[in-house]
């Protein structure tokens, strides 16, 4: 997401003629786009900030503005935190940019952090400032609602809301055309997505249909689903247009059905499993990954015992894994003890990801013998003799250079894997 703003960002100060440097040092202008997820993430910004007063100490005019989830939170009191700050801007409030550096040139600090009810820069053709030319974000809503209760984001990037369909449509024909051949529709939950016009309405799966049928060559990805949330319409959206990726991202957090509504999850462990039964039943091969967050408020042995074996269950191919960090202002933060010792968050934090590389082997070793088609995106990161690029499930593949091109599709046989990489040849 912050990628995707990032890219949105760019295009607004292109206007005002500003281009960007892979040179830091040759900047005149540093913005940090900053996540608030969680407390390590805030911790390696305020490095990152330390590193950015020594480049200040060579060039007094350099600018340094801090934006997104981090400047929502802390808003003006991080301007007298962080002296090297220059400015401070919320996802909100890209658009007044030009403004609040204007305000710096005239030598005060500036800050907007107003949150918006119906801000989506739909308008905004983002600026792909550092894409290898072949995948892209594209941002279909902004916000959340859902207030999970350890969560922050619902308080810094605000009431939820769609984007104009259209306006996705037509940026996703314009990627096509400039030879992007991958979108990812983007929103903190996108199974909610709804525009309405005209008394229409487009629901997510009918959002994902049109984007579909920009062209059969174009891929199209979506993150993030929740799983309260996920249709079977969206399920038999997915199955009936092979460019449609089959890889679902359906994060559970937790295997308990106790620490589920603690968390305000919106669903039961039943429920989630019932889910994944449609996603197996309706869309066979359909890769699925997820989050965990271990060590979660009054979570007990007996509800990390079933977070394992929900694992189990679900057979996840691959996952994201975390130990509970509480963040300020939350539910959590508010009604619960972050009461489960450290060591025990770290020895079942372990547990997960032990038990995930076991089922995302067994995940991989499925695939050998397999033909995958696989969409080229460059070269391997470790030699130039291989080409890169992801199967429809999203898993990389690597495989020695063909006369294709990145962009180009090509069915590649596995042979072999890596516990992140599968590997083969193309014919
Ligand atoms: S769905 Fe829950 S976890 Fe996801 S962004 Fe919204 S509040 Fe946070």
């Amino acid at each position: 997401m912050n990628f995707s703003d990032s890219e949105i960002v760019a295009a607004i100060l292109e206007k005002e003629g500003y281009g960007s440097t892979k040179d830091i040092r040759s900047a005149d202008i540093i913005f940090i786009n900053t996540c608030s997820i969680r407390d390590h993430a805030e911790q390696r910004i305020r490095k990152r900030l330390e590193y950015l007063q020594s480049l200040k100490r060579k060039n007094p005019h350099l600018v340094v503005g801090m934006l997104g989830c981090m400047a929502e939170r802390l808003k003006t009191q991080l301007l007298e935190e962080e002296q090297v700050l220059d400015l401070i801007a919320g996802p909100d409030s890209y658009r007044d940019l030009p403004g609040l550096m204007a305000e710096v040139e005239s030598g005060r600090k500036a800050a907007n952090t107003l949150l918006s009810m119906d801000e989506t820069y739909a308008d905004i053709s983002p600026v792909r400032y550092d894409s290898n030319g072949i995948s892209a974000f594209i941002s279909i809503m902004r916000g959340c609602e859902n207030y999970c209760a350890y969560c922050v984001v619902p308080y810094v990037r605000g009431q939820e809301r769609s984007r104009d369909a259209d306006s996705i449509t037509k940026e996703a024909e314009e990627l096509f055309h400039k030879g992007f051949r991958e979108v990812t529709l983007l929103g903190q939950n996108v199974n909610s997505y709804q525009w309405i016009r005209d008394g229409k309405k487009t629901t997510f799966a009918g959002l994902l249909e049109q984007v579909a049928l920009v062209n059969p060559l174009l891929r199209v990805r979506f993150a993030t689903s929740h799983p309260k949330d996920l249709s079977d319409e969206l399920l038999g959206t997915m199955a009936r247009y092979n460019n449609i990726c089959k890889s679902i991202h359906l994060p559970v957090q937790s295997g308990s059905t106790r620490i589920l509504g603690h968390m305000n999850r919106g669903y039961t462990r039943d429920q989630y499993l019932e889910r994944i039964a449609a996603i197996r039943s309706i869309l066979p091969g359909c890769a699925i990954s997820s989050d965990f967050i271990a060590g979660f408020c009054d979570e007990t042995e007996e509800d990390h015992k079933e977070t394992l074996s929900l694992m189990e269950q679900a057979g996840f191919d691959y996952t994201f894994m975390f130990r509970y960090s509480e963040r300020p202002d939350t539910l959590a933060a508010e009604r619960y003890q972050d009461n489960v010792p450290s060591e025990l968050k770290d020895r079942r934090l372990r547990e997960i990801i032990d038990l995930q590389q076991r089922l995302s082997y067994q995940s991989n070793k499925k695939d050998v013998g397999k033909t995958v088609e696989v969409l080229i995106e460059g070269f391997s990161k470790r030699s130039d003799a291989f080409y890169s690029g992801r199967n429809s499930q999203n898993k990389v593949v690597v495989f020695p250079v063909t006369g294709n091109h990145p962009g180009e599709y090509v069915p590649v046989k596995i042979n072999r894997f890596t516990s992140a990489t599968l590997i083969g040849e193309a014919g």
